[in-house]
Order: structure tokens, then sequence, then C-alpha cells
């Protein structure tokens, strides 16, 4: 029998996510096997440029020097401890840090470890800070059109369906839903849904700025104003789904710092620890966390909680990411890069026959193809095309994403969209 390879190995016992495992092994899949600053090696020794920033969550690089020091620093101190009824120095310090720049009013901490369980946290603590303040009936959300907050049952509800997860619709409970806010009349279809439904809705859920996972879906600063405005006019708590957007992808730390609002409850993923660990957190503002003190024990209290909920490894890595982000001036390169992204895009890709549109929020972008007919699977082949000449690229349907790190560099960002153009004309003709 001769040696096995890596993706035979791998196909024989992994599972992946959002991924047909019959088809996995024929689409090439990438066996990554180390990386360096913004580059993959595969077991081959081949070199890819991470250009999705491993699914949207790395932000400074892979094996990030002063990252990994915080890491081995921690080590030496302790790797995990319990967060429920007890404390942990690391944890305190990076709540502290993130305290001084979340746009929350008197910002309260409830760490878990994926995006999904901060959004679940979020709508959980939503409900029962209505029941605590002896409100009843609101037990409903309103979610938007287009919307992605996660793949658990709750954060599935929230969600606007597709990605082939319809098969669950009899899982999902009802929500309200609102047109997305780039739709031409969303922004004041959601602002009378929130005035007619206020008695029903225990929280308005949304990504500000950018729905990354439809496809880069944007709208102004000025609708999701409005939808803010409308849930303080009608005292409806404003979830904000940071999970995407946090951490300066959009070129500022949050993106609902562009529209000058302050959501009662945030939740951060995915860019929160740099990409190194898993770690989420549901921020609280002050007036929701107090509506749950009481006496000890009581029924006031938020009976949930993640066992590595804070975990200290990821809390170490996270604090020295959030200094670096800070020290490095990242946030002038995310835009300076922006810019010189989007000036090229409108050049070189948005005039090309088989593009139908272009959409960038920040350095999240969508190239959304146009394919003269059904079962084409552009997206699929631009992207492996793309990823023949050493940029790793991974679409949402025939949306090629496209998510340079936020330390990316003018060459890498004209050597991504040469890429992206040279992999359109093979792939589209
Ligand atoms: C990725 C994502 C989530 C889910 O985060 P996981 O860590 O994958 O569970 C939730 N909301 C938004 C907006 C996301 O992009």
């Amino acid at each position: 029998m001769g040696e096995r390879s890596w993706v035979e190995r791998d196909a024989a016992v992994v599972w992946h996510g959002f991924t047909q495992m019959a088809a996995y092994a024929g689409n090439r899949p990438l066996i990554v096997h180390a990386a360096e600053g913004r580059e993959l090696v595969d077991v081959e020794g081949r070199r890819y440029l991470d250009a999705i920033s491993s699914l949207w969550v790395t932000t400074l690089g892979h094996r990030v020097p002063e990252l990994d020091a915080a890491l081995r620093a921690q080590l030496d101190k302790v790797a995990h401890t319990t967060l429920l009824g007890n404390g942990a120095t690391v944890v305190v310090e990076l709540a502290e840090a993130l305290a001084a720049v979340v746009p929350v009013r008197e910002p309260h901490f409830l760490f878990a470890s994926d995006g999904a369980a901060a959004v679940e946290q979020a709508l959980k603590i939503a409900f029962q800070h209505w029941t605590n303040r002896g409100v009843r009936g609101r037990d409903r959300y309103l979610a938007f059109g287009g919307a992605y907050h996660g793949d658990t049952v709750g954060a599935l509800s929230l969600g606007d369906g597709g990605f082939g997860t319809d098969v669950f619709d009899p899982l999902r409970f009802p929500v309200v839903r609102a047109a997305g806010l780039d739709e031409p009349d969303g922004p004041a279809a959601a602002v009378r849904l929130i005035a007619e439904q206020a008695d029903r809705l225990a929280a308005v859920v949304i990504e500000p700025l950018c729905q990354g996972a439809a496809g880069m879906r944007v709208h102004p600063p000025e609708a999701l104003r409005a939808v803010a405005d409308a849930c303080r006019d009608h005292g409806v708590l404003l979830v904000a789904d940071e999970v995407a957007t946090g951490f300066g992808r959009t070129g500022t730390l949050f993106a609902v710092e562009q529209a000058g609002v302050q959501p009662d409850l945030m939740c951060l993923g995915k860019g929160l620890t740099g990409g190194y660990l898993p770690m989420s957190v549901t921020v609280a503002s002050g007036p929701v966390f107090d509506a749950f003190l009481g006496e000890d024990l009581s029924e006031r209290t938020l009976y949930h909680g993640h066992s590595y909920g804070g975990n200290a490894l990821a809390a170490a890595v996270a604090l020295r990411h959030l200094q670096l982000l800070g020290e490095w001036d990242v946030l002038a390169n995310v835009r300076a890069r922006a810019d010189q992204l989007g000036a090229r895009l409108a050049t070189d890709v948005s005039p090309l026959p088989a593009v139908a549109d272009v959409r960038r929020c920040g350095l999240m972008t969508g190239v959304e193809l146009a394919p003269p007919a059904g079962g084409l699977r552009w997206g699929r082949r631009v992207c492996a095309a793309a990823v023949e000449r050493g940029v790793l690229l991974r679409p949402l349907g025939d949306v090629v994403v496209v998510m340079p790190m936020l330390t990316t560099t003018a060459a890498e960002i004209d050597r991504i969209v040469d890429v992206v153009v040279a992999a359109i004309g093979e792939v589209c003709g």
C-alpha cells in the first residue's frame, strides 16, 4: 500500500464545515502546514497569499512575533480557568482595554468562544432584560433580509436562509423580517416596522454597514443611523453584530462608529484575537447589565455561560492584539489600502462583462459575477484559478470574496486584483 496523501488522510476522518465531503478531495483543498506573515505554506511547500484572512479572522498576520510572545508568556502563568463565579487577571485587563474603545455605554463583557455564541448570548440577554424589568410580550427579534449571524439554532433563526440551510427551516423560530437596508425603500421600511412592532420586539439585530455572508451587501451609515434612532424612539434594544466588521476591517475599529451609533448590545468575535484563538464576547451597556442585578441566586441572574468563556490564552493574545492595532496605527493602513483597492476594482474589475457588481466596505470586498446560466459554478472556479496563481480566495456562491489582512501592502493589493482579473479571464472567457 502506497503512502496516503494528506488530502486522503484528511478526507477519511475530518468533516469540513460548509463543505460537500464527497467532492472535497476533488476540489484540490489546500492542506496548510505552516504560515508566515500573510502567506500560507502547504504540505508541498507552496506559498499562498491569504487573501481571505483565513475566513475573515486574521488581522495582522500569521505568526506575529508580538502575539506569539504574548501567548507564550501567558502559558507560563495559566492557560485556562473558569469565569463562572471567579475571575482571572488577564481577562480583567482585556475587559478594561476593550471598555476604553467599544462604542457601548458603561460596557460589561460576557465572553464565549464563537461568534454564534456571542449572538445567542445577546438574544437571551435582550429577552431576559425585558422580563427582569417586568415588561412582558417582548419575545421577538427584528432581523434583516440577507442577514447572517452564525449557525447555532438561534443565530440561524435570525439569518435569512440560503447557504443550503433551508433544511433547518422547521427549527427556526419566527422573526420579524425587514428588507435589506441596501434595498431602495429598505431603511424607511425598517423604521416603519420597528414602530409598528415595538411592543413585540426584544431587539433589532443588525450587521452594521456590511452584511458579510450575504456577499458584502453594504448600506450607508445614514441607514444604520435611521434604524438606531427608531430603536431609541420606540424603546427597542439595538444589537450590533460586529463579529465580521469589528476590529478594523471597515476602516474604523467598529463599524457603528461611522454612523455615530451606540448599540445596547454588541457581538464581537473573528478578529478579537487577531485570528489566533477562538474567543467571542457579548458587550452589554450599563442599563442592560443593571437589569440583571438582584439577590444572590435570584431569577434576575443570567443563567448562561460557556466552559471556555474568558479563556486566558485567548485573552492574552486579544489584549496584545488590541494594543498592536494602536501601536502600529493599523487603521491608517486599512484606509489607504481600501482606497487603493477601491480604485483598482473600479478601473480593472467593475468594467468586466463577467462582473455584475463590486461591493466594498473598507477591506471587506465582494465581486459578484454574472454567469449567463445556472450551474456554471463561476464563483468556485474563479477562486480555484486564483489559488492556482498563489492567491487564496473562497467564494460565497458567485460572489468572489476579497478580504485582505489589515496589514496588507500596496503590492499585495495590486497582486490580488491582477490575479482576480486573470482568474475571471480564464474562467469566464
Ligand atoms: C462569522 C459571523 C458570525 C458567526 O461567527 P462564528 O465564530 O463563525 O460562530 C456571526 N455574525 C457574523 C456577522 C459573522 O460574520
